[in-house]
C-alpha cells in the first residue's frame, strides 16, 4: 500500500507548468512519497519499544482519533497513483518511493532492524520492478546498526538498484552527528546515493501534545534539529558530496540561516568542528517545498509536492 502526504487533488507547486514530456526536456520526479510494508509492519507487532511512535506518544485524544483513521485511510490508498493512472494527471513522471517513515525501526534490536529493512527494501524493490519505467526506490537501512547498514546499503544500491535512502531526524534519540554513524555516511557518499532525511514527530514533545503540534511544529523541528547537527557536528564537512534532501522546506533553518553564521563567527564553542561558515554547508543541502514557500535563497529547494507528514 501506497500513501502521500499531499491531500487528492492538492495542487503540486513545484510541478512544471507546461505539458508532460516522460522522455524530454523536463523531467518531473516526486521524491516525497512513502509505502508502508505489511511484512515489515507483522515483525514488530506488539513490540511497542520497536514501534513507538513520537506522534502518537505526543498526542490529545482527539489527534490520536484522527491519527488512527487517517491511518486506515492511507492503507486503503493502493496501487500507486502513477502507475494506477500513467503519466499525464498529476504531472509527475517518476514517483521515488521511501519506507513510511515509523516503519525505519531505529529502536530495534540489530538483528530485528536488519530484517525489518530488508523487507521494506525487498517490497519497494517489488514495487519498482512492477512499474520499472515509473519508480525508484529510496530504502532504509538500520543506523543503529552502522555495520548492518552499510550491508544494506550495498545491497540496496548493487543489488536492487536504489537511487537513495530515506533517514530520520534521529536514530531513537541519538543525534546524527554521532561518531558511530559516520560510516554509513561515508558509503552512502561513496555509492553515491541520496539521502532523503524525514521527521517523525519531535522528541521532546511535551508541549506539543495539543493541536496536532507535535506534527504541525515537531516534525520541521526535528528537521531542523538535525540540520543543525549534521552542519555543527562536522559531518557535511567530512563528506562533501553526500546528497541529502531534507523534507518539509528544510524545517526552519532556510528562514533564520543568519543565526547560524553570526553564532559561529561569535562564539568559538559553536564551531568547534566547522572549516567554513555553517551555511557554507547548508547550501549544499537540498529540500522539498513545504507548504508555504521558502523564503531563503540559502538553501537549494528541490520542486516538490507540499505535505504534512
Ligand atoms: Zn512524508
Amino acid at each position: 500500500m501506497l500513501f502521500k502526504c499531499l491531500p487528492p487533488g492538492g495542487e503540486i507547486p513545484g510541478r512544471f507548468p507546461g505539458p508532460v514530456h516522460a522522455r524530454g526536456k523536463w523531467f518531473t520526479i516526486d521524491i516525497h512519497c512513502h509505502v508502508r510494508s505489511d511484512k515489515a509492519a507483522a515483525m514488530v507487532e506488539g513490540n511497542a519499544a520497536v514501534s513507538r511512535w513520537f506522534l502518537e506518544t505526543a498526542a490529545s485524544e482527539h489527534s490520536r482519533a484522527i491519527n488512527a483513521r487517517t491511518a486506515n485511510g492511507r492503507a486503503s490508498r493502493a496501487p500507486p497513483r502513477a502507475a494506477d493512472r500513467g503519466y499525464g494527471p498529476d504531472g509527475i513522471d517518476i514517483q521515488a518511493i521511501s519506507p513510511a517513515p515509523r516503519q525505519t525501526y531505529y529502536g530495534a534490536d540489530p538483528d530485528l532492524g536488519h530484517e525489518t529493512s530488508r523487507a521494506v527494501n525487498d517490497f519497494i524493490a517489488e514495487i519498482c520492478g512492477r512499474y520499472p519505467d515509473r519508480f525508484v526506490g529510496l530504502g532504509t537501512v538500520p543506523f543503529q546498526a552502522p555495520d548492518l547498514a552499510i550491508a544494506e546499503l550495498d545491497r540496496v544500491r548493487k543489488s536492487l538498484g536504489f537511487r537513495g535512502i530515506e533517514i530520520m531526524t534521529h536514530v531513537a534519540g541519538e543525534d546524527l552527528s554521532a561518531d558511530r554513524f559516520r560510516k554509513i555516511f561515508a558509503r552512502a557518499e561513496e555509492l553515491g546515493l541520496v539521502v532523503f532525511m524525514h521527521p517523525d514527530g519531535f522528541t521532546e514533545a511535551a508541549r506539543f501534545v495539543n493541536h496536532y503540534f507535535a506534527n504541525v511544529i515537531g516534525n520541521p523541528l526535528d528537521s531542523t534539529v538535525a540540520l543543525h547537527h549534521l552542519i555543527f557536528g562536522g559531518v557535511l564537512r567530512d563528506y562533501p558530496n553526500l546528497k541529502l534532501v531534507v523534507a518539509h522546506g528544510g524545517g526552519f533553518l532556510p528562514a533564520y540561516s543568519g543565526r547560524i553564521d553570526h553564532a559561529a563567527a561569535a562564539r568559538p564553542d559553536c564551531c568547534e568542528q566547522l572549516h567554513r561558515m555553517p551555511t557554507t554547508y547548508l547550501k549544499r543541502v537540498y529540500s522539498t517545498r513545504s507548504s508555504t514557500p521558502i523564503t531563503s535563497s540559502t538553501i537549494s529547494s528541490t520542486s516538490m509536492a507540499p505535505t504534512t507528514s
